[in-house]
């Protein structure tokens, strides 16, 4: 059975932290491979992304090249029905379509700690292994407050030793400014230049 680890996330561009996290998942969980699944569209998010879903996958892609275990996905595109994307739509549609896989799901601390502003998350944490990676600034000790079930805890592996202070957030900020962050892989950064992006 393949084990496959999924990485989503809005990818606004991505950056070292979004690799330092897969790179630690996929070696602690001897995961066959990561696909890295841009959202469509993100409902907690507040603001829409500034790059295109067509430019954010193209940034991950380039990205994904950089290890042989990483592959860019598209099976959480924006809907045809304009809906939000929902993890646990995302998983079971997975989950249907390889049923010879099994799914270890990677979030950051920040991501996991809001889990239960998710649509379903019992539902989610049946579908997959969670690996909850740390964040600087989120505590992962905060997992033991969300009140899950002994069963529900079990599902879920965290990685303590990633900590990386970066943010997509900070970064936009800081192309605006017209800087060139190290904290962006330099194809991705080029891509940005070429398309114009951020400024
Ligand atoms: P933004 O600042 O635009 O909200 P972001 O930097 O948090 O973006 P996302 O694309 O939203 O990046 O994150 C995708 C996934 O990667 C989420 O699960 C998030 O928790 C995780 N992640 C992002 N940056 C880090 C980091 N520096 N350390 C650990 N996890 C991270």
């Amino acid at each position: 059975m393949q084990r496959i680890g999924i990485f989503g996330g809005t990818f606004d561009p991505p950056h070292i932290g979004h690799v330092a996290v897969a790179c630690a998942a996929v070696d602690a969980f001897a995961l066959d491979a990561v696909w890295w699944m841009p959202v469509g569209h993100q409902p907690l998010k507040s603001r829409p992304p500034s790059a295109s879903y067509a430019q954010r996958l193209a940034m991950v892609q380039l990205t994904c090249e950089m290890d042989p275990r990483f592959s860019a996905s598209n099976a959480d595109a924006p809907r045809s029905d304009g809906q939000a994307n929902y993890t646990v739509d995302l998983l079971q549609a997975l989950a249907a379509e390889h049923p010879d896989c099994a799914w270890w799901n990677i979030v950051g601390a920040d991501s996991f700690l809001d889990l239960l502003r998710w649509k379903q998350p019992e539902r989610l944490l049946e579908l997959a292994e969670w690996i909850v990676v740390s964040r600087p600034g989120f505590e992962l000790s905060k997992i033991a407050s969300m009140g899950l079930t002994p069963r529900q805890r079990e599902r879920v592996h965290l990685l303590a030793e990633v900590d990386v202070p970066v943010s997509a957030t900070a970064l936009r900020e800081a192309l605006a400014r017209g800087e060139r962050p190290v904290a962006i892989p330099s194809r991705v950064l080029k891509f940005i230049e070429e398309q114009a992006l951020y400024r």
